[in-house]
């Protein structure tokens, strides 16, 4: 039976994650962060001391990706994923990671009736079909000061004005890329979270995707 797919994307700090995590519980859906991947993949090149252009080390460090990589600590600091946003744009590790998402998302752990995947193309080019696409945004201003906050949680010492100016590099790295570029696929439903709070944005989603299952 075809599974229920959410695909959520958007920029940076937008409150993806937060919010991808939220809906699987509610509806008990599986969820993907597939930036995890990409993020996975740059930490290997990182520590083998793979040159972050080397395209045969980016698909030989995808196709090696286990489940302990996506758990390291250092996956989700400002280094990574700003190595991340340099790896990306190749189409050669886009194709290698493409299906592992979709096998995801057709395919849920634990027998799932659904699955949340987020990103930066689920809803244009991994999961086109996907019953809810959803395109969050905010202010870049308001994106920075949550990255901000996130990062001095974890106990990274780094100053917002930095912050502000990474963002901005990998927003325009991410959009501007000719493969599968950060774009709103025509039939996603927007959401800017600028002046919401992840209860507000969560509230909005829920119902969403509950008026698409009740369709
Ligand atoms: O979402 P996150 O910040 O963890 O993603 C890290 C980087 O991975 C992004 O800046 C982007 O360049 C890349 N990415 C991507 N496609 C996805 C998810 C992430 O290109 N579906």
């Amino acid at each position: 039976m075809k599974k229920f797919v959410v695909a959520l994307d958007g920029p940076v700090a937008a409150g993806k994650g937060t919010l991808g995590r939220r809906i699987a519980v509610q509806f008990s859906f599986a969820y993907l962060d597939t930036g995890g991947l990409y993020r996975g993949v740059a930490l290997r090149m990182l520590r083998s001391g793979d040159a972050l252009d080397d395209v045969a080390a980016m698909v030989s460090q995808a196709s090696a990706i286990t489940p302990a990589d996506l758990e390291d600590p250092e996956l989700r600091a400002e280094g990574t994923g700003e190595a991340a946003s340099v790896v990306a744009p190749r189409p050669e590790l886009r194709a290698a990671l493409l299906a592992y998402q979709r096998n995801f998302a057709n395919h849920p752990p634990n027998g799932a009736a659904g699955a949340v995947l987020d990103g930066r193309d689920i809803g244009t080019v991994v999961c086109p079909d996907a019953e809810v696409k959803l395109f969050i945004t905010a202010s870049a201003e308001a994106r920075a000061q949550r990255r901000h906050a996130e990062l001095r949680g974890r106990g990274e010492d780094i100053r917002l004005e930095i912050v502000q100016a990474d963002l901005a590099k990998r927003d325009a790295r991410d959009s501007s890329r000719a493969a599968s570029p950060l774009a709103a696929a025509d039939d996603a439903h927007l959401l800017d979270t600028t002046k919401m709070d992840i209860e507000a944005a969560f509230a909005a989603a829920r119902q969403i995707i509950a008026d698409r299952l009740n369709d």
